[in-house]
């Protein structure tokens, strides 16, 4: 079935919107008017609401999914166009992301795992494009540039942030990290500058804003901490966390696992196109209202909606102050991601990046279509931003500002446009994961607040950290409602 979400476009046709994907239900809703009281709603589909909605059916719960979207999957979604998976959010995975990679384990899915990079093809080079000009090297001296700039960039206590960040699952541990609390990417840079060539200051620049999607002055250097500490304070092992191994059934392929589980234990209502407008929990039961003005009612609601909107959700009693505080400030992330389908196979081995002055900063090839052309992948952040599909002239040009290419095909979700997100993966503003983090994470009463975009783990901002919430916030309810003691399970 189709989305009514992202956009394609081809040289010959024109810009459309809405794309295939599996992940779309039909019937769009299997639940009417009822008084029926739930045992849990899940407000929100993306993995944090799949995985919450799957482990309270196969425990027994009776529950209710609500979703605004026509699909399953929220962040992370694949479109399937001419055969070929476009990863439109949420993509890389790794067995090192220990939530995500035991659903892949148990869906039986570990042989979906493919390698993003192919090394073997004509075009094996890195293009950088920066204020002293363009030039190509190696991938080896790619990695070697960018390893360099990253270990001064974390290096803050002489030992490359392991004394400071010895536990990334548990990232305040050692006190001192939070000295750093209040650190942007500039003021850590600033710390370095003296230290670093300019191709250097470029590679680290570039880099982190990819992880960030926001600018240098309002990301967060602890998150990126955080990041580095996941990825065992090595840069190779890093991108091969966050950026090279993905699913050859696509994001939604895994994704729809969840719920066809759940759905086949019967307990689960469910309705898309559905948004939530408000939740009262005053009462006995909780009350969910929906934008169409249906009531649902339940013990327990565990609600997913990110950062990013969630003020937009009417709450009574209303939001505590770190909720109501953070969501109004919004974490950074505006990241643009592009998909660009390129007529020559060669290309398959290129990497680049074109920093500053191009509105995407890095771009990979990152797989073979049917047709035989390079599938490559294109990011932008907040600085220097661009809505793709407002101008996609501007696009293609800062798609082929990279290196030559003859551009076949464009595919790209916008999700700083998006309603239900208005954001890509969580990147606080310095301060804020320190100030507001146990807050987000605070229950209130019977409602329950689960995401990525606070989970407690190593990897929140990941699918992994979705997965981690949603799996935490189903076993609360599950003790709960079904009298188990926490012991019980041990
Ligand atoms: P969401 O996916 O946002 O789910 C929340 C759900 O709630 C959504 O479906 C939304 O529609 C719904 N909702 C919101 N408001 C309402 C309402 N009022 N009523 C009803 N429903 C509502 N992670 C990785 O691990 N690897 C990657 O490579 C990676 N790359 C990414 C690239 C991009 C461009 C983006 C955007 C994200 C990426 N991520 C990646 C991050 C990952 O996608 C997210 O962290 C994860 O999907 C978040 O899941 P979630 O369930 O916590 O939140």
């Amino acid at each position: 079935a189709r989305s009514r979400e992202g956009w394609q476009w081809s040289p010959n046709g024109t810009l459309q919107q809405g794309l295939p994907s599996i992940g779309v239900i039909q019937p769009p809703r299997n639940v009417g008017k009822t008084s029926e009281v739930f045992d849990v709603i899940v407000i929100g589909s993306g993995y944090t609401g799949l995985t919450a909605a799957r482990d309270a059916t196969t425990s027994g719960l009776k529950t209710l999914l609500l979703e605004g979207r026509d699909r399953i999957g929220g962040r992370t979604w694949s479109s399937n166009i001419d055969g070929y998976p476009f990863e439109m959010g949420g993509t890389w995975v790794h067995w090192f992301q220990p939530h995500v990679y035991r659903e892949l384990s148990r869906y039986g899915m570990i042989d979906q795992l493919v390698h993003s990079t192919d090394y073997s093809k004509k075009h094996n080079f890195f293009s950088f494009a920066t204020r002293s000009g363009r030039r190509e090297m190696s991938h080896e001296e790619e990695d070697e540039l960018f390893a360099r700039a990253v270990q001064k960039f974390v290096n803050v206590d002489g030992n490359y942030g392991k004394t400071v960040m010895p536990f990334p699952f548990n990232a305040h541990w050692n006190k001192d990290v939070l000295q750093y609390a209040n650190m942007s990417f500039a003021d850590r840079i600033a710390q370095i500058q003296h230290d670093l060539s300019e191709d250097e200051q470029h590679a680290i620049e570039s880099f982190a804003l990819l992880c960030s999607g926001g600018t240098r002055d309002n990301s967060a250097f602890l998150d990126f901490l955080r990041w580095w500490a996941a990825g065992n304070y090595d840069y190779k092992t890093l991108l091969d966390t966050i950026i090279i191994f993905k699913l050859k059934c696509g994001q939604s392929g895994f994704a729809i696992r969840f719920f066809k589980e759940a759905l086949e234990t019967q307990n689960l209502a469910y309705a898309f196109n559905t948004a939530v407008s408000r939740v009262d929990g005053t009462g006995d039961v909780v009350r969910v209202l929906t934008k169409e003005g249906d009531e649902f009612q339940a013990k327990r609601v565990i609600c997913t909606v990110p950062l990013n909107v969630l003020n937009k959700v009417d709450f009574n009693p209303p939001l505590n102050q770190a909720k109501r505080e953070a969501s109004a400030l919004k974490h950074v992330n505006q990241c643009v991601k592009v998909h660009a389908e390129i007529k020559d196979p060669e290309m398959r081995s290129w990497s680049g990046v074109t920093y500053p002055n191009n509105k995407l900063v890095i771009g990979l090839a990152d797989g073979t279509t049917p047709a035989g052309n390079t599938h490559c992948v294109f990011f932008g952040c907040d600085a220097n931003h661009i809505h793709a599909d407002e101008n996609i002239q501007e696009t293609l040009k800062a798609v082929k500002s990279f290196a030559p290419m003859d551009v076949e095909r464009l595919v790209f979700h916008n999700w700083s446009k998006d309603e239900f997100a208005e954001g890509a993966w969580v990147w606080y503003r310095p301060g804020m994961e320190v100030k507001y983090l146990e807050g987000l994470r605070e229950r209130q009463g019977a409602i329950l607040f689960a995401n990525s975009d606070w989970a407690a783990g190593g990897w929140r901002s990941f699918i992994d950290g979705a997965i981690q919430s949603g799996t935490e916030a189903a076993l609360t309810v599950k003790e709960e409602l079904l009298s188990r003691s926490p012991t019980s399970r041990l």
